[in-house]
């Protein structure tokens, strides 16, 4: 059902010669979380406006003027917001993918008041086995906590990803072991991506440089068992392992805050600004990106990239083809895993 929403909508794009539009928005209610990871930007960035929420009006209208066939509502931990469940069932009526990224530490409060959906599921943040996860979160017991969520979530007939940031000095055995025990689980597909080194994070040592995380995501890739589901694209996949080269196309994935729409990326917010449209027509695109801006060096992160892929399969019909294909064969083109 996705594959084709998003072919509809890619095929609408071309029709009307739009260059730049989104595919999927990031929706952050409110900020603030009841963890307090290692390597979380969010938390440390906003701390002045912790305290404030997106209402349900402000969302929708954001959502509406957007209008991105995916929303992927992120944060802080968006299970804290006292109108999650409202903010979701309305973004669901307008028949939108919704992606809600969680801790899962509210898990039972999720399943009161969310209704499982076709056009719904709940992505668990899952950055490695019991010891590393709860050393990233800095907390004892939030691995157990998820694992939980996810087979209630899967018991009560809900879609699940996951969400794994890759560090540097973490063992892809470990993922292998992760990423298995996560598929037998029934896990819809698991989202990866290497950490970004936020300026505002104090541990520098923690964030792979390119280089480092090319080498470390085909080792990582190259010992999962055949058969694994990943949620990013294939294309993506190959550009983690330094098998593809792609400019970023951070306008993809534009994202809303209680501060504003953060100018330019979900990743960097030189500043914020009140509508989309604003966003899309102040925005000088070609400022950031590899080799143009410092901050974007070490910077391989889905909101910047798996957009670009996309977009090559629009331009290339040789792209389009091999997308399409490794997306629907397990794998095809890499040697265990397959996407979404
Ligand atoms: S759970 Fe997510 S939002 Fe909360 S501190 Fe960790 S990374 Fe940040
Ligand atoms: S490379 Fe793109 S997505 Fe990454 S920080 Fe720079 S502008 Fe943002």
């Amino acid at each position: 059902m996705l594959s084709l929403k998003l072919g509809w909508y890619l095929l609408r794009q071309k029709l009307r010669g739009n260059e730049r539009f989104p595919l999927t928005m990031i929706l952050e209610p409110l900020e603030s979380c009841n963890l307090t990871c290692t390597g979380c930007g969010r938390i440390r960035e906003y701390e002045p406006i912790l305290e404030r929420r997106l209402s349900v009006e402000q969302c929708l209208s954001a959502v509406e003027e957007c209008d991105a066939p995916v929303v992927s509502i992120a944060g802080g931990e968006p299970l804290m917001h006292d109108q999650i469940g409202e903010i979701v069932s309305a973004i669901v009526a307008q028949r939108r993918f919704v992606y809600l990224c969680t801790n899962a530490l509210l898990y039972k409060k999720a399943l009161k008041i969310i209704r499982p959906s076709p056009y719904f599921a709940f992505v668990v943040h899952l950055d490695g086995l019991r010891e590393t996860h709860d050393i990233a979160v800095e907390r004892e017991g939030v691995y157990d906590v998820a694992i939980r969520a996810i087979k209630e979530f899967r018991k009560a007939g809900y879609r699940v990803c996951t969400n794994t940031t890759l560090f540097s000095g973490n063992k892809p055995e470990e993922y292998h072991r992760l990423f298995a025990m996560l598929h037998d689980m029934g896990v819809e597909g698991m989202m990866v991506a290497p950490g970004f080194q936020y300026k505002e994070v104090a541990h520098h040592d923690i964030f792979m440089q390119r280089g480092e995380a090319h080498s470390f995501f085909r080792r990582v890739f190259d010992g999962c068992r055949a058969g694994l589901r990943f949620y990013n694209n294939p294309l993506y996949l190959d550009f983690l392992m330094g098998k593809r080269e792609y400019e970023c196309s951070q306008w993809s994935t534009p994202t809303y805050t209680p501060a504003g729409w953060r100018k330019p990326c979900y990743l960097i917010a030189d500043e914020h600004t009140s509508s989309f449209q604003q966003l899309m027509e102040t925005t000088d695109w070609k400022a950031y990106g590899f080799g143009r801006d410092p901050r974007c060096d070490t910077c391989m992160m889905h909101c910047g990239y798996e957009g670009s892929a996309v977009h090559e399969a629009m331009a290339k019909p040789a792209a389009l083809a091999e997308l399409a294909w490794r997306s629907v064969r397990p794998g095809v083109g890499r040697k265990n895993v397959s996407a979404r």
